[in-house]
């Protein structure tokens, strides 16, 4: 099995050859051609089963391989402009199109390291983490760049969503990395907050290492006639 038989975009596959990766592994064989096609999916699978990229190559193949890059200013590029036409410049809420929740802050920082190794033939893709503990001026400037992916672990998300920074109106993905963590650590209201506040018609991944139990029941509820994968 090949990564270009799974029907990733060229630029994608270069940049796994470049990274050393030769043959996708068992989750990845079969979490991403049912990711590209747009389905939902519930996987069950360990760290160091490749997870990351299971749900990251079909989403950036998805999102910035396929589409043209939408076109328009960033925020940040629309801040400038209003300081040069001499106006007050107004935050304004980023607006990402790919969101993928982590229990901690070392994974985030994972997840986000693999997207830049990932993307990085692909224009103008800026994954960014926001997470706990991070001073919160610096998270500002992060989010006022607008990026396209976000890695967060709940609670800050929390923070910034409520205080107006971000706006996932146009989310298009939605990922829950080690679901069953994020549950054990009581992050269950955060989620459903969260999930509340994304489109209904958003692509839903939920990977865990377990699909029993509040985890499970959470996984239904939150996808719609996803694909099951048990590795
Ligand atoms: P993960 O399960 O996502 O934490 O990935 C575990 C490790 O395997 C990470 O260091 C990845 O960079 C690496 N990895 C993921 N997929 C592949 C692959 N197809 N070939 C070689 N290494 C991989």
């Amino acid at each position: 099995m090949t990564f270009e038989a799974l029907g990733l975009n060229t630029s994608i596959i270069k940049a796994l050859t470049d990274s050393g990766y030769t043959a996708p592994t068992p989750v990845q064989q079969q979490a991403i051609p049912a990711a590209i096609a747009g389905k939902d999916l519930l996987v069950s699978s360990q760290t160091g089963s490749g997870k990351t990229a299971a749900f990251m190559l079909p989403s950036l193949h998805r999102l910035f391989a396929v589409e043209p890059a939408a076109a328009g200013k960033t925020p940040n590029q629309e801040m400038q402009a209003a300081r040069a036409r001499g106006e007050r410049p107004r935050f304004k809420a980023a607006q990402p199109k790919m969101l993928v929740l982590t229990p901690t802050r070392e994974l985030a920082l994972q997840v986000t390291t693999n997207t830049d190794k990932y993307s990085v033939n692909l224009r103008r893709i800026k994954a960014v983490s926001i997470l706990g503990g991070m001073p919160y001026p610096k998270q500002m400037q992060l989010l006022a760049k607008n990026p396209e992916i976000l890695v967060a672990t709940p609670g800050r998300l929390i923070d910034h969503m409520e205080s107006g920074k971000i706006d996932f109106s146009q989310l298009e993905i939605l990922v829950l990395d080690e679901a069953d963590r994020m549950l054990d650590m009581g992050f269950i209201d955060d989620i459903e907050k969260i999930v509340a506040a994304t489109p209904s018609t958003r692509q839903t991944m939920l990977f865990s290492a377990t699909l029993d139990g509040v985890v499970g029941n959470m996984a239904r509820r939150i996808t719609r006639d996803p694909q099951v994968i048990q590795i």
